[in-house]
């Protein structure tokens, strides 16, 4: 049964072809909350490239120093089943994280050693805008607040993927946070929206209860599923994040701090994502939206999609786009500048020309749209946090790719190069 979550919030336009400028509401088609323009992707007065959009992953301190003193690999093993991957309650299908060679046989690194990173690189290469992708939920985590505080002293545009049923589940915050007094899932988010460069990016992949309750389960069969219907709370939570982290924000005339992640785009989701796009655009939220990443457990969907999937994907690009265009999101120039986004309808990513991602084992990736050995960077994470970021940054590919405002998705060449999604735009056009 399909269940619309923002009972009672109105779409912002009076008529079909009204656009954002016209009724005067601000939004961001920028995933990072960042305005891109030449200046942005310079260089820094001191020469360097300037590396504006960096990617981390990482683990609560306790998680870490449990891992990090395991005896051998097979404890290390139980440990990534038991401590790691446990610590996010989902069993989501495609989960782009879990890929056990990337942690077995290395040491986690102390979100302390990473926020050190974080700060060398606003301090020396123009960091502007920060994401928190894993490999777990961000909230799950004592010092969550702690956190935000040092970002927040960094003057950063944080951004961070969620999922976390806490959102919508009261009992799930008390557990959590009940030392800080918030016993609440409104209590977590209006804390979380007094954090003003703070955005959530909050996944949403189906109005459908059974459809999306089927994704978020069954992904690892190590994992135990989420007990509780995901769609009940998830619904919640995004009444809640809307109320104070898209309403007030879009009344005072700023861009809404909530985006929609509508990812991975899959077969049994393609046929609803333009009603997605157009629902959460309409009221003032930006949607992010692709095809799955060929990592973790993302590259199986990646790799298993069809031709005939590819053509879906590319005719709902070309709507979105179109759609996009009407309401004034992005430009009919930006797009013929620039082409149509990885992003279906929104900005193009610069991950990987001004961007990069540090796994939580200190492993520098080029994007997380790939975790095979080309798309690793050769800097070890040793070297890592001996030499600096400012000195590792230099060595990676990223920094050797020319910048532009759409290098395009390199992570997914099956998808994005094949003629099937080629087609399927041009067919678009054409009707
Ligand atoms: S290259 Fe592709 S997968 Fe990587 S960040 Fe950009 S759009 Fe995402």
């Amino acid at each position: 049964m399909k269940t619309y979550p923002l009972t009672g919030v109105s779409p912002l336009f009076e008529h079909e072809r009204q656009t954002f400028q016209e009724i005067g509401v601000k939004i961001n088609p920028i995933l990072e909350g960042v305005t891109i323009d030449d200046n942005f992707l310079a260089p820094l007065p001191s020469g360097l490239k300037p590396l504006r959009s960096l990617e981390f992953c990482w683990l609560p301190t306790q998680i870490v120093e449990e891992y990090n003193q395991a005896r051998d690999e097979a404890q290390q093993r139980e440990l990534l089943e038991k401590k790691v991957y446990a610590n996010c309650p989902l069993n989501c299908k495609g989960c782009f994280v879990k890929r056990d060679s990337l942690l077995l046989g290395q040491k986690l690194l102390h979100p302390e050693v990473i926020m050190r990173l974080i700060k060398e690189a606003v301090e020396k290469l123009g960091t502007k805008t920060i994401k928190y992708l894993g490999p777990t939920e961000f909230f799950r985590d004592p010092q969550a607040f702690e956190w935000l505080d040092r970002f927040q002293a960094l003057d950063l545009i944080v951004g961070i993927f969620i999922k976390d049923p806490m959102f919508g589940d009261d009992a799930e915050v008390a557990v959590q946070f009940d030392h800080l007094g918030i016993t609440s899932s409104e209590e977590l988010i209006q804390k979380l929206a007094s954090y003003p460069r703070l955005r959530l990016l909050f996944n949403f992949r189906s109005f459908d209860d059974q459809i999306q309750n089927n994704l978020v389960n069954g992904g690892d069969s190590r994992k135990i599923d989420y007990p509780k219907n995901y769609k009940t709370v998830q619904n919640r939570a995004l009444k809640l994040l809307y109320k104070h982290l898209a309403k007030p924000e879009l009344e005072q005339g700023r861009a809404a701090r909530l985006v929609i992640i509508n990812a991975p785009v899959v077969k049994s989701t393609i046929n609803e994502a333009l009603e997605i796009f157009k629902y959460f655009t309409d009221r003032g939220v930006p949607v992010l939206s692709t095809c799955s990443m060929a990592s973790g457990k993302g590259q199986a969907l990646y790799l298993n999609s069809t031709l005939s999937f590819f053509n879906d994907l590319a005719h709902y690009y070309a709507k979105a786009t179109a759609y996009s265009i009407k309401r004034g999101l992005v430009s009919q120039a930006y797009t013929d500048q620039y082409g149509i986004s990885p992003y279906a309808g929104i900005g193009h990513c610069f991950q990987l020309c001004n961007g990069l991602l540090i796994r939580e084992t200190g492993q520098l990736i080029r994007c997380p749209g790939a975790d095979h050995k080309e798309w690793r960077d050769k800097v070890t994470p040793e070297e890592l946090v001996k030499e600096g970021i400012v000195t590792a940054w230099q060595k990676t590919r990223n920094y050797k790719q020319a910048s532009c405002c759409n290098v395009g998705c390199l992570a997914k060449p099956r998808i994005f190069n094949s003629m099937s999604f080629k087609l399927g735009l041009l067919q678009e056009e054409e009707d």
